[in-house]
């Protein structure tokens, strides 16, 4: 649904973006997590069309959107950083104001009631834009993205500066959403990210650190498994125990952590919990600690970003 390739953009100088690719594929909610000047809103700026890249290309549904900006930018509904709301403007006003500025050909009322409702802003639609709080405008914001029904949004840190009730509300939206959108989610919260996203881009410095699900960003994924095991009793029995155990594909001595007892992490291919009890208890050996023993994403997150924080140091 959108294929973004070899974007390379320079502020001057700076170099924002260097060589990023990736796709999204329809129906997917993609979560796009980095640091604060990682990249992102120059990212999502490009996919938008709100600002070019140096090279590189952006296809939505196979267009470019250099080539067919008016068309692409339709099936495009933008939530950028700031949200450019009129304040002095009613919900309503705004929003009919956007849906003429789009050329949208629905019937008018009947779509924009669909939106109040989705977006939950039923109640406020005579309501002053300034008057409203941070989460009922991020609502308006979300709103008139929607406005024109685009197969695509792209949602900029849409839970910035909302509190801990409306983050959740937020969420919730962006989920019910993703039943029916392709979704690009930007973030620099890694539990905002997890919670919604099927797929996680993070990038830093301007290139993608890593990308995959849940699962295979955390090395639990591609069939393997990682358990962390301590036990006592002989080193060696230990270890030929494990060893004979079906799917153990790799066992890893750690080292003795007290007298007598081993740190052993294993790998597998298929959940072994229950046969590694077993086969501790058919022999003389005790477990001790018996852990999944995969990356968390934050560990991974925050490798990423001090890789970051080392490399600008130099
Ligand atoms: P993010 O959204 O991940 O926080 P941005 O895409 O906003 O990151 O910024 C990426 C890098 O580009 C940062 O170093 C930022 O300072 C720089 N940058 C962004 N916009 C501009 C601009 N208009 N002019 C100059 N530098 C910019
Ligand atoms: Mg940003």
């Amino acid at each position: 649904m959108i294929e973004v390739k070899n974007l390379t953009k320079r502020y001057g100088k700076q170099l924002a973006l260097d060589n990023v690719s990736f796709s999204v594929k329809t129906g997917e909610i993609l979560g796009f997590l980095g640091p604060n000047g990682a990249g992102k809103s120059t990212t999502m700026n490009i996919i938008t069309g709100y600002i070019s890249s140096d090279s590189g290309e952006v296809l939505i549904a196979g267009k470019s959107i250099l080539d067919d900006p008016k068309d692409t930018k339709k099936s495009i509904g933008y939530l950028p950083e700031l949200p450019p709301l009129y304040n002095d403007m009613t919900v309503k006003g705004y929003l009919e104001f956007i849906f003429d500025l789009k050329r949208v050909r629905l019937p008018m009322k009947e779509h924009l009631a669909q939106i109040y409702k989705t977006t939950g802003l039923e109640n406020v639609t005579h309501r002053i834009i300034k008057h409203l709080s941070k989460g009922y405008r991020q609502r308006v914001g979300l709103a008139q993205a929607l406005i024109g029904d685009p197969p695509v949004l792209i949602l900029d840190e849409p839970s910035s500066g909302l509190d801990p009730a409306q983050i959740i509300e937020m969420r919730n939206l962006i989920r019910e959403l993703g039943q029916k959108h392709t979704v690009i989610l930007s973030s620099h919260v890694l539990t905002e990210i997890q919670a919604v996203c099927d797929r996680i881009i993070i990038i830093n410095n301007g290139r993608i650190a890593a990308s995959g699900n849940m699962d295979e960003l955390t090395g639990t994924g591609k069939g393997t498994k990682m358990l962390r095991i301590i036990a006592e009793g002989r080193e060696q029995g230990i270890i030929s125990a494990l060893r004979n155990i079906d799917g153990v594909s790799e066992v890893y001595k750690k080292g003795e952590t007290e007298k007598g007892c081993y740190e052993f992490l294993v790998e597998s291919t298929k959940d072994i919990r229950r046969a590694v009890f077993r086969a501790m208890s058919r022999t003389d050996f005790s477990i001790l600690l018996m852990q999944p023993a995969g990356h968390s994403l934050e560990e991974l997150f925050l490798g990423i970003i001090s890789e970051h924080k080392a490399e600008k140091e130099d």
